[in-house]
């Protein structure tokens, strides 16, 4: 049996590639997009009243991701990317129908549009549905999870001089907090976790239209290099 769903929306993301996303939503309050609502739902009765709801759940398309065998085991980053678990225990991007779900903050919302934040995900990800985030039913006070318990440790950001200053002329160009962007994302530390890079091995990854560079000078440190324009 099959069934067939459509997009309600596509998000526009500062995340232009996969690699530098945090691992779920909340972890970089900077991370900013619109989602923008097709028709049907881009009519104004489609959205209102969600004016009076600070978060949304956005069930999304991993469409980066999708595959057509379905995987039973997967090996999530957190773990190491060395450790097998259960799909069904783990918050991977593999999945049996491709969908994620994030619980994103509702900045503003306008007819055809809602203006997201604190999100991760992908610039073009199709949205399947948004539903206002309840406290009361959705927050679980007493809830455990032995293999994700916390939140990733941070590690320590550093700007060389020259960077910052052009991170913070692209941040005034584009009008968005581009410095809080790339502290809070590279602060989760991207890198997966089998890398031991030296000091000479350079990363980089695109927020927005700019390529950002860093390395590691001393385990567990980044210093951003630069902030260019994206070719
Ligand atoms: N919060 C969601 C969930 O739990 O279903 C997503 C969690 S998943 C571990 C987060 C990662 O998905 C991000 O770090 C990013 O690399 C990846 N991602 C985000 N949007 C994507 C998309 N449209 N296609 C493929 N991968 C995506």
């Amino acid at each position: 049996m099959s069934y067939q769903v459509s997009p309600v929306g596509f998000v526009r993301s500062c995340f232009k590639e996969k690699f530098a996303i945090p691992r779920q939503p909340q972890l970089a309050p900077a991370a900013r997009g619109v989602l923008e609502l097709v028709a049907p739902f881009d009519q104004g009765e489609a959205v209102q009243g969600l004016e009076q709801v600070s978060h949304v759940w956005l069930l999304f398309l991993f469409h980066q991701a999708l595959e057509d065998k379905p995987r039973l085991k997967v090996r999530p980053p957190r773990l190491g990317g060395n450790t097998s678990m259960g799909v069904f225990a783990t918050r991977a991007t593999h999945r049996p129908n491709g969908i994620g779900q994030s619980v994103v903050k509702l900045d503003k919302v306008e007819p055809g549009r809602l203006w997201i934040s604190g999100i991760d995900l992908l610039d073009g990800t199709p949205v399947l549905d948004i539903k206002p985030y309840v406290p009361y039913a959705d927050s679980v006070a007493d809830a455990t999870n032995g293999i994700a318990s916390d939140a990733p440790n941070l590690i320590g950001v550093q700007w060389l001089k020259t960077a910052l200053l052009q991170a913070q002329d692209h941040a005034q160009r584009l009008g968005e907090p581009l410095v809080e962007l790339i502290d809070q994302c590279l602060a989760q530390d991207p890198r997966p976790a089998y890398q031991k890079p030296g000091p000479e091995r350079e990363y980089g990854a695109q927020f927005w239209d700019v390529d950002v560079r860093w390395h590691y000078p001393e385990a567990g440190m980044i210093c951003v290099l630069e902030v260019l324009p994206a070719n």
